[in-house]
C-alpha cells in the first residue's frame, strides 16, 4: 500500500479562508475586529518565531494582535498584573501566553489566571473540564487541528480504534478527549506503556505526539491505518535519516544536515508509514501548519461567544 499524504497546507488554508470570512462578518456586526493579545516573556528564540508567525497570520485574516513582550526579569506578580489587565479589557477577545515561561514563573498559576472565556490556547482548567464533559470549549490548537485534518479528509472517527501516543496537557490528553468526543474508542500510551508496538498496531487512527525521531516504525502501524505525526524533532544523525527517506527526499535531508546541522522530522518513520498506512501527515508540512490556523479560529470563536454572552 502507498499511503496518501495529508497536506497540512491545504487544510490550514481552508480554515484561514473561513476565519477571514467570519472576521469580516464579525466586524460588520460589532464595528470592531477580534483582538488577540500575545504575551511573551524573555528572549527564547523559538518563542519569538512562533509569536511573529501568529502576529503575521492575524494581520492576514483581519484579526488585531497586540504583542506584549516582557523582559526575562519580569516577576510572577508583574506578569499576573499584565494578565489581569488583559482580562479586564473589553476590546481584548483572546489571550495567549507563549510557553515556555522563565523558570522563576509558575506556568500553571499563569495559565489559570487567563480568563477562561479568553483562553484561546484551551489550557485553562475550565476549558479542559468542558472538553472532557463533551461541552463546547476553547480547545487546544494542535489536537483541534488534527480533528480538522481527519474530518476534512473524510476519515470517519466514530467507532474507530484510536491510539494516542503521548499524554501531555498540550497535545496527548486533549487529543484523546477530542477523539473520544467524536466517538472513537481511545487508548492513550506513554513512556510507561508496555509493548507499545502491540498497542499501536491495533489502531485505525494512530496519533504520535512524543518528541522522539522515528520512534514509530512499521511494527507500530496496522495495514491501512491513518497515521498522524505531531512530533517535531531536529535530527542530525545521517544514519537515522537514511532509514527514513529515499531518493531525492533523502538527498534534500542530507543536504539540510550538511548546511544547517539538522533536518526536521516527526515521530514516525515516513518510509514505513508510506508503505503501511492509508494516509499520513508529513513533517514538516502536516499538523504543524494547522496550529496557527486553529488559534485564529479560536480567537474568532472567543470573540463571538463573548459578544453573544454580553448581549444576553
Ligand atoms: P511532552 O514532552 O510534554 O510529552 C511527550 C509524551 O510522550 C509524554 O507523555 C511521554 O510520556 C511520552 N513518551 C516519551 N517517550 C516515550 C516512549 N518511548 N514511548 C511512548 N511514549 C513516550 O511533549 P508535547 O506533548 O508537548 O509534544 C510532543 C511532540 O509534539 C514534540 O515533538 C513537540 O515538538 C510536538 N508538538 C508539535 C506541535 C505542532 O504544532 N505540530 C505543537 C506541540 C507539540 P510520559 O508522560 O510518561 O513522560
Amino acid at each position: 500500500m502507498t499511503a496518501k499524504i495529508l497536506s497540512g497546507n491545504i487544510f490550514a488554508q481552508q480554515i484561514k479562508d473561513e476565519v477571514a470570512v467570519g472576521v469580516e462578518a464579525f466586524r460588520h456586526r460589532h464595528g470592531k475586529s477580534p483582538t488577540l493579545a500575545l504575551v511573551r516573556v524573555g528572549e527564547d528564540s523559538a518563542s519569538a518565531v512562533y509569536v511573529a508567525s501568529k502576529v503575521k497570520t492575524s494581520a492576514e485574516l483581519g484579526i488585531v494582535s497586540e504583542h506584549v513582550h516582557l523582559a526575562d526579569s519580569t516577576s510572577q506578580a508583574e506578569l499576573l498584573t499584565v494578565i489581569d489587565d488583559l482580562n479586564s479589557r473589553d476590546d481584548v477577545d483572546g489571550i495567549l501566553v507563549q510557553l515556555p515561561l522563565p523558570t522563576h514563573i509558575d506556568e500553571h498559576l499563569i495559565l489559570e489566571r487567563v480568563s477562561a472565556e479568553k483562553d484561546v490556547d484551551g489550557f485553562h482548567p475550565t476549558n479542559v473540564g468542558r472538553l472532557w464533559q463533551g461541552a463546547n470549549s476553547l480547545t487546544p490548537c494542535t489536537p483541534a487541528g488534527v480533528i480538522e485534518i481527519l474530518k476534512r479528509a473524510g476519515i470517519s472517527i466514530a467507532g474507530a480504534n484510536a491510539v494516542v501516543i503521548g499524554r501531555s496537557n498540550i497535545v496527548g490528553k486533549p487529543m484523546a478527549g477530542l477523539l473520544l468526543k467524536e466517538g472513537a474508542t481511545v487508548t492513550v500510551c506513554h513512556s510507561r506503556t508496555r509493548d507499545l508496538a502491540a498497542v499501536a498496531s491495533k489502531a485505525d487512527i494512530l496519533v504520535a505526539a512524543v518528541g522522539r525521531a522515528a520512534l514509530i516504525n512499521r511494527d507500530h502501524i496496522k495495514d491501512g491505518a491513518v497515521v498522524i505525526d505531531v512530533g517535531i524533532n531536529n535530527l542530525s544523525d545521517e544514519q537515522s535519516v537514511r532509514t527514513m527517506f529515499e531518493g531525492e527526499e533523502l538527498e534534500r535531508r542530507l543536504g539540510a544536515i550538511n548546511s544547517k546541522g539538522f533536518t526536521l522530522v516527526g515521530d514516525v518513520n515516513p518510509k514505513d508509514a508510506k508503505a503501511k498506512a492509508s494516509f499520513f501527515t508529513p513533517v514538516p508540512g502536516g499538523v504543524g501548519l494547522l496550529t496557527v490556523a486553529m488559534l485564529m479560529k479560536n480567537t474568532l470563536t472567543a470573540a463571538e461567544r463573548r459578544r453573544s454572552a454580553n448581549s444576553k
